[in-house]
């Protein structure tokens, strides 16, 4: 296909948008985004974790679709997602562990790196002679995959450099025009994307922190580590172990700020500025009354990680939409949840990081 009709064919689409509910009730019409996916197009459908921009993981040219589609450098792999955890052994060499952390944690939100099988071309993977497999929970996803007989190449849903789509509103503003189908399943559960975890022998490197937290693959596996890059900026000409982490990830418009502190000097700080400047906040649902309702986007009760997980790029994306000069939002903690939260804040952030 050349440049030209790979343009025509991402960026001129009719995009069907329907809702499904029930995945049994509306079963023809996840077989007609089954044939979608099968004649080469890109269907949207929900996750559990965020959506995510499908094609068929086996086919070099709906990879290309795919990276066109989302404006994403072609050197960035995909992860294959597939209907059941046994799957993974048609598209990749699995091992015992894999097979420990497919009865532990699949389906779900976990991402495991696994060398590749030769169906799987190198278009999907980034030119990897590994790829990554994930097995969702959502019913809609795993239908769809059921239906469809071979893996769905998918990234999350959104324009490269957006944050990720948790709801078929934000697929609609980034992906329309640009794919055959998108499916309204509702809001996404976990609300951030999965951990990504690489498996060599008995041991885990966490590449991306995600809804399966640190503590819960200790539980599994002896060895975890969390990669360097989870945490830090790249150091000028570091390779990272997965090329992802070199991208620069969504930033806003306006600056976003993390703040640290003790509750109340924090709550004062943002009391002062927002008099002073405007600001869009970031809060916790314990702040609402202390501060000016305008521009305000709460995530979630302080303690209730998976609230504000869920809440996050929502949050972050009408925060960007409005007039403020700079965004405020907490400095997440690193435990449990809180990791794959500070991973993503950290990087929207640009590291900014200011203690009040
Ligand atoms: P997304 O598709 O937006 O959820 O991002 C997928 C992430 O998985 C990217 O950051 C990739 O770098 C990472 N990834 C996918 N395949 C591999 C692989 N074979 N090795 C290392 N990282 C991978
Ligand atoms: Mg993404």
């Amino acid at each position: 296909m050349s440049f030209n009709e790979l343009f025509t064919e991402v960026f001129f689409l009719q995009t069907e948008h329907i809702r499904i509910t029930d995945p049994q009730a509306q079963e023809g019409t996840l077989l007609r985004a089954a044939e979608i996916l099968r004649s080469g197009g890109l269907v949207v459908f929900p996750t559990e974790t965020v959506y995510g921009l499908g094609g068929d993981g086996t086919r070099d040219e709906a990879a290309k679709k795919i990276y066109a589609a989302k404006g994403r450098p072609s050197d960035n792999p995909l992860i294959i997602h597939i209907a059941s955890p046994a799957d993974a052994e048609k598209y990749a060499y699995t091992n015992p562990t894999y097979e420990k952390l497919a009865s532990a944690f699949m389906p779900g939100p976990l991402t495991v790196i696994l060398p590749k099988r030769e169906n799987i071309p190198t278009s999907t993977t980034g030119g990897l002679d590994s790829v990554a497999i994930r097995c969702p929970s959502h019913p809609v996803a795993h239908r769809l995959i059921e239906l469809c007989g071979f893996p769905i190449a998918a990234p999350s849903a959104n324009l490269s450099g957006k944050p990720s789509p948790t709801c078929s509103a934000h697929v609609a503003q980034d992906m329309d025009g640009r794919v055959n189908m998108i499916i309204d399943g509702g809001e996404s559960e976990v609300g951030l994307e999965s951990t990504i975890v690489k498996i060599d022998g008995d041991r885990l490197t966490i590449l991306r922190p995600g809804g399966i937290t640190y503590d819960a693959l200790c539980m599994v596996c002896e060895h975890v580590t969390v990669a360097d890059a989870v945490l830090h900026q790249l150091k000028d000409g570091e390779r990272p172990l997965s090329p992802g982490m070199k991208y620069r990830h969504y930033a806003p418009t306006a600056p976003l700020v993390l703040l640290k502190g003790e509750v109340d000097a924090v709550l004062t700080f943002l009391q002062n500025e927002q008099n002073q400047k405007r600001c869009a906040i970031l809060c916790y649902d314990e702040e609402i009354a202390h501060l000016h309702p305008d521009k305000l986007f709460p995530i979630g009760a302080r303690a209730d990680l998976a609230a504000q997980a869920h809440t996050l790029f929502h949050a972050l994306r009408d925060a960007d939409r409005t007039d403020a000069e700079i965004i405020y939002a907490h400095l997440p903690p690193m435990d449990g949840l809180g990791l794959a939260l500070y991973n993503r804040m950290i990087r929207a952030a640009a590291h900014t990081v200011l203690e009040v």
